[in-house]
């Protein structure tokens, strides 16, 4: 078991933490609900629906404008992962 990378932090739905899991993309679906996809290194690929209302307002304008957006490109997922454990454990020290 991983993580908790730092006191206090969340667990993402699947139970597992960032930067395990790392957000891929959030979406609007044409019926009008907004999901997010994220990948755990532990569990994969998860897509859940997120909480118009308790979402971001700046990020609500951005998809319902383009209907897409990027958080992590999957191409740099293993990059992006080190470098967040690398910050993390240097904070702990
Ligand atoms: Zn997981």
């Amino acid at each position: 078991m991983s993580g908790p990378y730092f006191k206090g932090q969340q667990p993402s739905q699947c139970g597992h933490y960032y930067p395990d899991v790392l957000r891929l993309r959030d979406e609007k679906r044409e019926d009008g609900t907004f999901v997010r996809i994220t990948d755990c290194s532990h569990c994969g690929r998860h897509e859940f629906q997120l909480d118009v209302q308790a979402l971001d307002k700046a990020l609500v304008r951005k998809l319902n404008k383009k209907g897409v957006v990027v958080g992590t490109k999957e191409e740099e997922l293993s990059q992006v992962r080190e470098k967040a454990l690398e910050r993390l454990s240097s904070k702990q020290k």
